[in-house]
């Protein structure tokens, strides 16, 4: 009776918990053979976060959550103790600019900043009347391009008596014309304030943009674009007033549910396979996914319910946070409701990189009762989920901007594809050694508006004489792929070295867009270095560095700064080239050190940096590089790697700083006395360039004659290179081994009939990387690179 009584009084403790203010953490929890589903059926929140399926889920959790986690056996590790207390004593020590626009978001084309574009006072991000000003502001501004704010539902009110507001933008936005309608969402979710700061973003640069960009003028004249902020209103005003300096993290509707907790997840109370089964969607009213009694049960659901199918929308873009993913249907099941939402996500997230799948194969395990389901199967909507950024729920002012600069192809490219829209791809090579080089381009058509296109090229260098078939007309169905070639004759005056200039314009027929294709006559790839990165034989190490076999991207080792475990406190180390230094020559184009990495490295106080070393030291930034923040040991204001990326990146720095130099290349590492983590890991660098004053080999596709790779690859004493020789190519042929510097190490007579391998001793080859090609009377074979190691 005593055991009853202290397991009711736990209980109940629990339940209380639950809805009072708790704390928050940021968790690391470890999945080593276990089942994602057992923490969904747990009614854990998991589809927003860092998941690496199998090894690890990382998350935001409560403590009444983290507890049930821990006692269902799963190994937990605390990343952020107090999620709230971090939020904002980094809000109010604010990290200096953590993101360069030469740099990092050197993949996102950089839209301008509206000059309306304000922040909010709630660490950066609008309050929900702040919102509604904003709205307002743009009525008053752009009365011919944007609605007054209009309530989504006459009837329907939310729990706390609020309506859910829309705007829609478009010419004539107050009348209903016959344009294809566009939806755009934010906020089902209250605690991913930046679903709605991108959208202000998005709008402003729309209205502001109208007259002087014609894609922009193409979009709003021949679509309705309707704009819903803020999904679940009072859940947000729930976060004002419990936090309102930002950082609040309720994430449900304010439904009493009687118990004595709160809330509904509106993303699983949409009506197409509610309640499917308790993985997806929890029973539980004091669960994070709670799907409420009954499908369309919140008036918040309903309302958008009404609202799509009241219109005929082409596509639905549902903006949540964070993992940097873009979701489509279906999430209730394994299957892809339809094959196009797949080519269209590809597009959407050509500039922000967002990893695209279905539930399954992005979140890892299925979800019931969201919007894109329904909105797909019952709204006819092509329905998107993209989770914005990497960092929280609540990311600090100075990341904001990026974050909203990010989704503005996404949300642009979205809208194009309910119109006539094509994307054009120059699938041709940058150097050519043809003085009658082929252009070849393709159309991809994705809009779903029928029609024609006309893509043209035009010379703008003097060294193009002629251009045959210069201008296409096409008809492409929607999918469909259409290769352009023209052929170009250059004049034979032409230098090895000299650039030769197209202008590229894109019409179809409502708006023209035109680029400039910039091509070279020679120019050959050059490996100065090659480093495979299996052991220190090239480095001079100072501390702690080392190879390991635990982890690499070629077998059989990486090289870690702290090979046993976490990195140790307060400790400095570094590891360099030992080369002597490689010589960038004068004339090289675009020199880059390349390399795979991953790591994990305690954000803001700890680091690693990549420093090219030359006539200066300078830490060298990358995809993957921010700025340091000047306290803990990160240097301020200099470009380094920290916090986590789990699974290994390719890096690539810019070395034109260095031409006409002997550089060499050190990675260094730092740490305070805080939290100590697994560290940084590197593989198979290389540093290369191209050069122009070089005629490239001129590589014959030799049909069905294929080399393969050679085995062992890496090889230590021997190795083996075999080939096919489909297309029967006879006479003498000459296999041709090169080292990294260019130079000719192996030449060996073959004879292809009947021959179809050839063993090479390689004990005495120093350890690196090699190139190996056949030629025969018919060309020269693709190359493999092949890594000696010993
Ligand atoms: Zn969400």
């Amino acid at each position: 009776m005593k055991y009853l009584y202290v397991l009711l009084i736990s209980f109940c403790a629990l339940f209380a918990n639950a809805q009072s203010p708790e704390i928050y953490s940021r968790v690391e929890i470890d999945l080593l053979g276990k089942d994602i589903n057992l923490l969904t059926s747990l009614g854990i929140e998991t589809d927003h976060g860092i998941h690496v399926p199998g090894q690890i889920l990382v998350t935001d959790l409560a403590a009444s959550e983290l507890e049930l986690v821990r006692t269902a056996g799963f190994n937990t590790k605390i990343r952020i103790a107090d999620l709230k207390k971090d939020y904002l004593e980094k809000l109010a020590n604010p990290q200096v600019e953590n993101r360069d626009a030469s740099c990092t978001s050197a993949l996102v084309t950089p839209y301008p900043t509206p000059v309306n574009y304000t922040y909010g006072s709630m660490g950066g991000y609008h309050t929900l009347s702040e919102m509604m000003a904003v709205l307002d502001d743009m009525r008053a501004k752009y009365p011919n391009l944007i609605t007054a704010r209009l309530d989504a539902s006459d009837t329907i009110e939310t729990w706390e008596g609020r309506k859910i507001q829309y705007v829609k933008i478009s010419d004539n936005p107050d009348s209903d014309e016959a344009e294809s309608e566009v939806l755009y969402t934010a906020l089902h979710h209250c605690r991913e304030p930046n679903g709605a700061s991108q959208m202000l973003f998005f709008m402003w640069y729309l209205l502001e943009n109208y007259n002087a960009d014609p894609e922009v003028k193409y979009i709003v004249d021949n679509l309705e674009l309707y704009f819903v902020p803020c999904i679940n209103p009072d859940g947000y005003v729930y976060n004002e007033t419990t936090d309102p300096q930002g950082g609040g993290l309720w994430r449900k509707n304010r439904r009493d549910n009687g118990d004595g907790t709160f809330g509904v997840d509106l993303n699983r109370n949409y009506g197409y396979f509610w309640g499917n089964d308790n993985n997806g969607s929890s029973p539980n009213p004091q669960s994070q996914t709670y799907r409420g009694p009954s499908a369309f049960s919140e008036p918040e659901s309903r309302t958008m319910r009404d609202f799509v199918l009241a219109h005929d929308f082409v596509f639905a873009q549902n903006y949540h946070t964070f993992s940097n993913l873009l979701i489509y249907p279906w999430a209730y099941n394994n299957e892809l409701a339809d094959p196009s939402l797949a080519i269209f996500a590809k597009l959407f997230t050509r500039e922000n990189k967002y990893k695209a799948g279905t539930a399954i194969e992005t979140v890892g395990y299925n979800v019931n009762g969201n919007s894109d389901d329904w909105m797909f199967a019952e709204g006819g909507a092509n329905s998107f989920t993209p989770e914005v950024g990497k960092t929280g729920f609540w990311p600090q002012p100075d990341e904001i901007d990026a974050l909203n600069r990010e989704n503005v192809w996404q949300n642009l490219s979205t809208a194009l594809c309910a119109l006539r829209f094509g994307v054009v791809t120059d699938k041709s090579e940058t150097y050519f050694s043809s003085l009658t080089p082929e252009i070849s381009l393709e159309l991809f058509r994705y809009g779903f508006q029928d029609g024609p296109f006309t893509i043209s090229l035009s010379p703008l260098t003097g060294n193009i004489q002629s251009i045959q078939n210069a201008t296409h007309n096409v008809n492409p169905a929607q999918f469909e792929v259409v290769s352009l070639n023209s052929q170009v004759v250059l004049n034979p005056a032409i230098q090895v070295g000299e650039t030769f200039s197209f202008l590229l314009t894109y019409s179809n027929g409502a708006y023209t867009q035109t680029d400039t294709l910039q091509k070279f006559y020679g120019g050959k790839d050059v490996v100065l270095f090659g480093e495979p990165a299996d052991n220190l034989s090239n480095w001079t190490v100072n501390g702690s560095w080392a190879a390991t076999q635990s982890t690499f991207v070629s077998a059989p080792a990486s090289i870690t700064d702290s090979p046993n475990g976490p990195y140790p406190p307060v400790t400095y180390s570094d590891v360099q080239l030992s080369n002597g230094g490689l010589f960038i020559p004068d004339g090289a184009k675009s020199p880059q050190l390349r390399f795979w990495a991953k790591w994990d490295i305690e954000p803001r106080y700890d680091y690693v940096q990549v420093r090219a070393v030359g006539t200066e030291d300078k830490a060298r930034c990358g995809r993957y590089t921010k700025l340091g923040s000047g306290i803990g040991a990160q240097p301020s204001g200099e470009f380094l790697f920290e916090d986590f990326q789990p699974e290994w990146v390719e890096e690539c720095m810019d070395l034109s700083s260095f031409i006409g130099q002997n550089i060499t290349i050190k990675f260094v590492f730092g740490s305070d006395n805080g939290d100590e983590r697994d560290g940084f890991y590197f593989d198979d660098m290389e540093v290369v360039y191209t050069d122009p004053t070089l005629l490239q080999t001129v590589i014959i596709p030799l049909n069905g004659f294929r080399l393969k790779q050679n085995e062992p690859n890496p090889a230590n004493e021997f190795t083996t290179i075999r080939w096919e020789n489909g297309g029967n190519i006879q006479g003498p042929a000459t296999l041709l081994v090169f080292n990294a510097l260019g130079e000719k190490m192996v030449e060996r007579n073959l004879q292809l009939s009947g021959q179809t391998q050839i063993q090479l001793q390689t004990a005495h080859w120093p350890a690196g990387i090699y190139t190996g090609q056949i030629q025969t009377q018919a060309g020269v074979s693709q190359p493999i690179k092949m890594t000696i190691a010993h």
